[in-house]
């Protein structure tokens, strides 16, 4: 699979440079030239195939060139013991469970693939990286996850001090080893500059062989299309179209279900389901692009306010807005809302949300409204509720259980480093070695 750069089209890189370099000298974003179709034949049967099977399809759909089948299968096992279920909410709503890999986040799937794939290339070329890494919570721990004593990997994850959970700073501060996490003072977009700006600087360039792990890495974006295909896979019985509600910060999410739409999967429609960090439903509504200073919220990991993807999602649809905005319905919540289609889930069927998950809820309330057509309603779930465990109690006015592989962390200390949002301060920690 050969890639080019959003920026210049002649601009090209292989898989191995795509997923190394995660953004192209002229600071685009990484698109495949040429998207190939799952086969018609697998398409026919995905319903008795397991995530695993619907995972090796598509990537040996997409890189065959690259990767033989039987690396990829070794790629696929070693990426994922676990699975993303579908659990019915209401007769014709689903919520994708994207929560069961190490760090209980979705990011788990793009995180433990993109570290498959690294070490693999880095096994034959014996190269040592660094891993730089922006995290507004949930990236970090996936990515400390999937990258945790790897050898010829050392990961820096930035986070914006005191905008994460507790559970949330734990798994990104408690690992240690290969893992090294710096608390800026700051917001996500803050931390999030201070890693494209490494990225454009000759020296560090010159010292270290730094490699992104953030969702424009298209090694992260390339696996999240797996599990729509196998949510499709799940619910092929119903017979129904398929409407998925994506709770949206950077659109990573959003853009992998574009690609896996792009490879043949059926669906009707994605809603783009944000905070009121809303940039990407007021470009669906009036077809301008304003991005702003992010805000905060309770779903805090959707906190961005120039969502990174936005170039490549669009890209997808030739940066027409009439196509993008045909495909993508945009709806946005505040926290009131949220709190309120959180507690008004648990009241009817006694399912805990997220907040995140919620606003993917409430995306889907809101399409429904206005679609009266027959579907099958998916919303994902982004993250485990205990992960936000304080929020989500004082919102319910209920304690929920904490799964043990949390419980567990809350004990033990956390180690990180403290910065100001000063690119100066970041090159200097890391010229010197310290992080
Ligand atoms: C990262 C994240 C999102 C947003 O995903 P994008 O791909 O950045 O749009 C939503 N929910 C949770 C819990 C997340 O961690």
């Amino acid at each position: 699979m050969i890639f080019h750069s959003t920026k210049n089209a002649n601009l090209k890189a292989s898989l191995e440079k795509a997923v190394f370099n995660s953004l192209p000298p002229d600071n685009g974003l990484y698109m495949p030239d040429y998207i190939p179709k799952i086969s018609d034949e697998f398409l026919a049967d995905i319903e008795n195939k397991t995530f695993k099977e619907i995972a090796v399809e598509i990537t040996t759909t997409l890189f065959e060139n690259e990767i033989t089948r039987t690396e990829i299968e070794s790629i696929i096992d070693r990426a994922y013991d676990f699975e993303a279920p579908v659990v019915q909410i209401t007769p014709d709503d689903y919520v994708l469970e994207l929560f069961h890999g190490p760090s209980m986040a979705f990011k788990d799937f793009g995180a433990r693939f993109m570290a498959a794939v690294m070490s693999y290339f880095l096994a034959r070329s014996k190269k040592e990286i660094k891993i730089l890494v922006a995290t507004s919570g949930d990236t970090g721990g996936a990515v400390a996850q999937g990258f945790y004593k790897i050898p010829g990997i050392s990961v820096t994850i930035l986070y914006p001090s005191n905008k994460v959970s507790e559970i949330q700073e734990k798994q990104l501060t408690t690992l240690g080893h290969n893992v090294t996490a710096i608390e800026v003072d700051g917001t996500f977009d803050d931390c999030q500059k201070l890693v494209k700006e490494a990225f454009l600087d000759k020296e560090l360039a010159e010292q270290f062989n730094l490699a992104s792990a953030n969702s424009i890495n298209i090694a992260r974006l390339i696996p999240q299309s797996f599990y729509f295909f196998s949510a499709y896979a799940q619910l092929k019985r119903l017979g129904k179209p398929l409407v998925f509600s994506v709770p949206s910060g950077n659109f990573g999410n959003l853009s992998a279900g574009l690609l896996a739409y792009n490879m043949g999967l059926p669906v009707e429609q994605f809603i783009a389901s944000t905070n009121l960090n809303n940039a990407v439903p007021r470009y669906l509504e009036t077809g301008k692009y304003e991005p702003v200073a992010s805000i905060e919220t309770i779903s805090n990991a959707m906190d961005v306010g120039n969502p990174s993807n936005f170039v490549r999602m669009v890209r997808f649809f030739g940066d027409d807005w009439n196509l993008v905005s045909e495909k993508i319905s945009g709806f946005f919540f505040d926290d009131e809302q949220t709190r309120k289609a959180m507690r008004e889930v648990f009241g009817s069927t006694s399912y805990v949300m997220c907040p995140h998950t919620a606003v993917a809820y409430l995306g889907l309330v809101e399409y429904r409204k206005k679609h009266k057509s027959d579907f099958t309603g998916v919303f994902l779930s982004t993250a485990h509720p205990a992960k936000f465990i304080d929020l989500v109690e004082e919102t319910l006015g209920k304690s929920i259980e904490i799964p043990e592989r949390l419980k567990s962390l809350l004990e033990i200390e956390k180690v990180s480093v403290k910065m100001k949002a000063s690119f100066l301060e970041f090159k200097t920690l890391l010229m010197s070695k310290l992080v």
